[in-house]
């Protein structure tokens, strides 16, 4: 049998210490620590959050501000705001974990695509060869939740690094780092 590869399936986003009312990626922006947050750097028009199902360490997603179902929705400023910094968080996770690969990827469309947040989003998963599903190697919630800390501290250091950060963010403060494009 092939086996599809689709990391993105897993978009558990849910805190359990928090539960979130609505839509978490409208939500989540509004924390006042983005480290609780887990968003780790943001443009203008969108952010990056770390996902909280990691299929691999690094695992993020670039999101729009704005709510919007539909990928066609996006005016062209957001597009191409969102476009660029998928690129920084690529290149941000490349100087941090030094992957052999990326995938990269929406789902749209809900159940049909596997998408569980109606918020459009878009992933970038690290790769290395021989990879496996991180969640049932590691399988215990606080080695996870230390682990994503971890991953946030050593991304935000990786993403004050870019040449578009305007504000590299006081990790101790919970800022996240600001880039801007202009
Ligand atoms: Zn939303």
């Amino acid at each position: 049998m092939e086996r599809i590869y689709a990391p993105w399936r897993i978009e558990w986003v849910e805190r359990d210490e928090n539960p979130i009312d609505g839509c978490p990626f409208c939500a989540l922006p509004s924390y006042e620590d983005a480290r609780e947050a887990r968003i780790v750097a943001r443009s203008d028009h969108n952010y990056v959050l770390l996902n909280n199902a990691p299929y691999n360490p690094g695992h993020v997603m670039v999101i729009p501000d704005e709510h919007l179902e539909n990928y066609a929705a996006l005016d062209d400023e957001t597009l191409l705001d969102h476009a660029r910094l998928k690129r920084a968080a690529i290149d941000a996770t490349r100087r941090d974990l030094d992957p052999e690969g990326f995938n990269t990827g929406m789902n749209l469309g809900g159940d049909a695509a596997g998408g569980s947040v109606d918020h459009v989003h878009g992933h970038v998963v690290p790769r290395w060869n021989g990879d496996t599903n991180f969640m049932p190697v590691v399988g215990d919630a606080k080695v996870i939740v230390e682990g994503l800390e971890r991953t946030y501290d050593h991304l935000h250091a990786a993403f004050a690094e870019d040449p578009d950060a305007v504000d590299t963010g006081d990790l101790e403060a919970g800022d996240p780092v600001r880039l801007s494009f202009e």
